[in-house]
């Protein structure tokens, strides 16, 4: 396996960065998820326009253009001959002293890019949905730490990926600060209530996925009656379809919240029909590359 480490392809064994890197320190840095299907890497655009609008907002600054980054991302691919691939591209601050004080980081950002194959939850999840559960740790407030940046300091969502699997569940539900529904650890949700289709706004402090946007483009095209929506945990139990949207996941059916069956137990309809879009869009929507 050859990974991207600033600006050289290197074996697996030799990918190694300081001790000093504060991102490893203190999780000072930002990073993306980015799938490819068949030699077609899903919304590289817009992911990379993420990476900047994130590290932008901690000011940090990317030794790189956007074009010379989604050149890495591709290059990182044909070296490791992947039609379809789960890539993870993080961007640290880079090596300091042991203070938090960012400019004593003098040198570069650390870029680092893997790309691999992953599948998320084993197939009979996806088949037949999964059950997950409300934790007690709710997402940050975007006063203290915006969820729209997507940083490397991610326990926040490990707190409560940590008490899902306490609880004998493997996603977790997590609320915000006033109690509403926000996303799970690290996939946005949906409902289906009434026929309507809906996903909180970005507002109640949910990462603004890249997933959740195409399948609200889908709705459209799909003339389905679709919404951003403030909803309570109470709204997911009397609903008819619950799935989680997110890169590495996919879209995957949702079938018990807290111990309440949704619907009928069972994947439903618009999911399914959504689904199936999102695997047709995942055909065209992106930057081709050839191995
Ligand atoms: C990355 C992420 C998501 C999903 O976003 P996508 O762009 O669809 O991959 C949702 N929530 C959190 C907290 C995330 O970090």
């Amino acid at each position: 396996m050859k990974i991207y480490l600033n600006g050289r392809l290197v074996e697996k064994s030799e990918a190694k960065i300081s001790v000093f890197d504060h991102g490893f320190l203190y999780g000072d840095g930002v990073f993306e998820g980015i799938r490819s299907y068949d030699c077609l890497v899903f919304k590289l655009q817009e992911h990379i326009e993420r990476l900047y609008d994130s590290a932008k907002s901690i000011m940090l600054n990317i030794p790189l253009t956007k074009k010379a980054m989604t050149e890495a991302v591709v290059k990182t691919l044909k070296a490791n001959r992947l039609r379809d691939a789960y890539i993870r591209l993080v961007v640290s601050r880079g090596e300091g002293d042991l203070g938090l004080d960012p400019r004593k980081c003098r040198g570069n950002a650390t870029v680092v890019i893997i790309a691999d194959s992953i599948t998320l939850y084993p197939e009979s999840l996806y088949k037949n949905g999964m059950a997950i559960i409300t934790v007690p740790t709710v997402r940050n407030i975007a006063e203290a730490l915006n969820p729209q940046i997507k940083s490397l300091n991610y326990l926040n969502n490990i707190m409560a990926k940590i008490e899902a699997v306490n609880g004998g569940c493997q996603e977790a539900l997590m609320l915000n600060s006033l109690g509403f529904v926000c996303e799970c650890t690290g996939d946005n949700i949906f409902i289906v209530r009434k026929g309507t289709l809906m996903t909180p706004p970005i507002s109640m402090g949910a990462l603004e996925g890249i997933t959740r946007n195409a399948v609200l483009d889908i709705a459209e095209k799909l003339t389905l009656d679709a919404k951003e929506n403030i909803f309570t945990r109470h709204d997911i139990f009397i609903s008819e379809e619950c799935f989680l949207t997110g890169t590495a996941a996919e879209l995957i059916p949702v079938v018990k919240v807290d111990g309440r069956l949704i619907g009928a137990g069972l994947p439903g309809p618009v999911t399914r029909r959504i689904l199936a879009e999102f695997k047709k869009m995942t055909k065209k929507d992106g930057v081709k590359y050839s191995v």
